[in-house]
């Protein structure tokens, strides 16, 4: 491609891009095509001459499109949000363009700087503690590509601490455990796996009737473990649970870790952001006891993926675990101290401009804007949870404090299931499914950039046709 076939697709990329997202509600939200049907619509081998850019973007609409689910459709309300925003966007195009390795400071200056500025804003915003700011004598913060692999990343360093750095040479893990509820995300047991921590390792703390951590059940398997010479390491507290967004009691697991000397990880990566709206600063309680915690710019705040703030008030320790000098990365400004080089804050070598699609999101009012369409969101599911309270073939079966109501059919779990599988077969909204102490229930995530209220109206309507 030639510099002006670049400018001239390129401009045209971005016209078709703002169409399919102005045009959106046309699509059927979830893909309706069966497996292995996008393949087929394409050579099985490679082309021998070179095609036009054209063709590729006929295919595009051709192909590609009918397998989409279109997770930017106002209709959608399954998973969790993975809001997109015009400025990340354009600030993700830019790291692309830009094509710089920020690996160390040294390999681009600007990639970390603009980086570590942005942790320290997105601290002062979310109204985050000090501790978590580069600045503070322990502490500071690093974008990840996933809540998963801050969760990792969190493992690792108290692994290394709890064993004092030992663990880089003996890489002996049988005597650690690690806590967490059942209705922690799926990514927790994959960390701990991958950090070398067996599920017969991995205790499940029993929750209450919230879905919420029962901290008095945490402390009585901590002590039994220590009685049985086992070492408590590791706790996940999660702010936002991904089935019902439940809320462990963090300030009371800080106490119990803080007197097992384990480390706290506060998983927020859903709903962490609501903070930086005031009146949702609660979200965040008892995360100045944390050791480590993480949220998702990349689910609620319009900054596409890949983008998760990790912070932690332990640097040594996440250094400890996770650096490692080759020759060849050796820089002067790195052995004066005088910089960050955030390889060693994650698991990969090489990493993406990811702070600029946040850095142009900021600054074009982006945060205003987060906060109006956060508020908007609580609203409607408030409003939504007294609709469903008024018909009487349905229940709401967890608190829903935010942006998540967990509805289901009164009749059971199958009529819940069937109503559920003949909603998202419509393709006029996506749901997805959960099952809470048994109960099968229909999430309605509601964290659309564009979900106004007629698209909750006609998501409810749907419901009620269907049940
Ligand atoms: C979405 C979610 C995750 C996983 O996030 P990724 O960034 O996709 O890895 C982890 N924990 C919670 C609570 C979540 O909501």
């Amino acid at each position: 491609m030639t510099p002006d076939e670049f400018r001239t697709h390129g401009h045209a990329l971005i016209d078709w891009i703002t169409d399919y997202l102005e045009g959106i509600e046309r699509y059927p939200v979830g893909s309706q095509v069966q497996p292995g049907e996008i393949r087929a619509m394409l050579p099985e081998h490679p082309p021998a001459t070179a095609e036009s850019f054209d063709a590729v973007m006929a295919d595009m609409d051709r192909v590609i499109m009918p397998g989409i689910t279109h997770w930017q459709h106002p209709e959608f309300f399954a998973y969790f949000p993975g809001n997109t925003g015009y400025a990340a966007i354009l600030g993700d195009l830019a790291a692309s363009g830009l094509g710089v390795q920020g690996m160390s400071w040294v390999t681009s200056p600007a990639c970390t700087e603009v980086e570590t500025l942005m942790m320290d804003w997105m601290q002062e915003l979310l109204g985050l503690p000090e501790k978590f700011r580069s600045t503070s004598a322990t502490g500071g913060g690093v974008i990840q590509g996933s809540a998963s692999e801050a969760t990792l990343a969190s493992v690792l360093a108290a692994r290394w601490r709890v064993t004092g750095g030992r663990i880089n040479t003996i890489g002996d893990t049988t005597n650690l455990v690690a806590y967490a509820t059942a209705q922690a995300h799926s990514s927790i047991e994959k960390g701990l796996r991958v950090a070398g921590i067996g599920t017969s390792q991995i205790r499940v703390v029993p929750h209450d009737g919230s879905f919420a951590m029962r901290v008095d059940e945490l402390e009585r398997m901590v002590a039994e473990d220590r009685a049985r010479g086992l070492q408590p390491f590791w706790v996940c507290s999660s702010r936002g649970t991904t089935s019902s967004m439940a809320f462990d009691p963090t300030a009371d697991i800080a106490h119990v870790a803080r007197a097992n000397g384990m480390w706290l990880h506060v998983d927020a990566a859903m709903s962490g952001i609501g903070a930086l709206a005031p009146e949702m600063r609660w979200i965040n309680d008892g995360v100045e006891l944390a050791d480590s915690y993480c949220t998702n710019p990349h689910k609620w705040m319009g900054v596409n993926f890949d983008c998760d703030l990790f912070y932690t008030s332990d640097r040594a320790a996440l250094l400890g675990a996770l650096s490692i000098l080759p020759e060849y990365l050796r820089s002067q400004a790195a052995e004066a101290g005088a910089v960050i080089d955030y390889r060693d804050w994650q698991i990969p070598l090489g990493r993406r401009f990811r702070s600029l699609k946040l850095w142009f999101t900021i600054r074009t009012g982006g945060v205003t804007d987060a906060i109006d369409m956060m508020r908007r969101h609580v609203g409607l599911t408030q409003e939504l949870a007294s609709w469903v309270a008024a018909d009487p073939r349905f229940e709401v079966i967890a608190p829903h404090p935010l942006n998540l109501l967990c509805v289901r059919l009164k009749e059971g779990d199958l009529e819940t299931d069937a109503m559920i599988e003949k909603a998202n077969a419509s393709g006029r909204a996506l749901f997805t499914r959960t099952v809470l102490d048994g109960a099968v229930a229909c999430r309605v995530s509601i964290g659309g950039r564009t979900t106004e209220r007629r698209h909750v109206e006609q998501a409810w309507a749907l419901l009620q046709e269907l049940a």
